[in-house]
């Protein structure tokens, strides 16, 4: 892994002082991924990545995204080839034995029909979240590698804000796998206690936010309360526009 080219992207996530810094270096990423998909480069014009994009499509925020970048005519093309190939594909599935009532089968239970499979297996596919998941394993393991080698990031880790309950969950199951015996315990000791730390301190902000629209506080000073929602939706949701949107 060429570690150096993460290295300075995540030590930026880190210095901006946001509620997941995890999600700051994946809206990197994927700004970065619907440029490359629909962006000047014109990546959906060379045959093979064509291919991909017809087979796998985009999930619902992705193709969101496409639509509001200005390249139209891109998207449509896209678009249409991938429906070609998703009708082709159905027409296959839909030549397969209709379901039955349910009511035949109480005991024996029909096998999947190969339409319902056919679209389960698209549902989980996005040619984007695909191009940004491979760069995001590597921004992953080099947050682990930093740990282990820059006593200048331990502080700065601990020093953070938090992390959102996705990013949280995904620091901590990757860890073992990839960290030496030497900082695991206390990587995982210290990602604990920044997460449940931050986590806390936004829901007691929410909480004077509360308070705040009661008029019997009207009177009370703010104090961190007054973007409590929007950093609520990153620690809850890994939403970061909200947060950036605020004032
Ligand atoms: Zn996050
Ligand atoms: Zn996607």
């Amino acid at each position: 892994m060429k570690t150096e080219i993460y290295t300075i992207p995540i030590q930026d996530a880190f210095a901006e002082e946001s509620e997941c810094p995890v999600c700051r270096m994946y809206q990197k990423l994927e700004e970065n991924a619907i440029n490359y998909t629909i962006g000047p480069g014109a990546s959906y014009m060379e045959g093979d990545i064509r291919e991909q994009s017809d087979e796998q499509g985009f999930c619902q925020k992705h193709l969101e995204m496409l639509y509001e970048y200005p390249n139209k005519l891109g998207l449509a093309m896209m678009l249409k080839t991938h429906m070609d190939k998703t009708a082709k594909e159905l027409k296959k599935a839909m030549k397969a034995p209709l379901p039955q009532a349910a009511v035949l089968f109480r005991k024996k239970s029909q096998t999947v029909h190969p339409v319902i499979t056919f679209v389960e297996e698209k549902e989980k596919k996005c040619f984007v979240c695909d191009y940004i998941n491979h760069s995001f394993t590597n921004y992953i393991n080099t947050i682990y590698y930093l740990y282990e080698k820059e006593e200048d990031f331990r502080k700065q880790f601990a020093a953070s804000k938090g992390f959102c309950v996705n990013h949280y969950k995904v620091l901590f199951s990757g860890a073992p796998e990839y960290m030496g015996k030497k900082y695991l315990n206390e990587f995982l000791m210290t990602l604990n206690e920044t997460f449940i730390n931050g986590y806390e301190r936004v829901r007691d902000d929410l909480e004077w936010f509360i308070c705040k629209n009661d008029y019997r506080y009207k009177e009370q000073p703010w104090k961190n309360a007054r973007d409590a929602l929007q950093r609520g939706l990153v620690k809850a949701g890994s939403i970061m526009e909200a947060e950036e949107k605020k004032e």
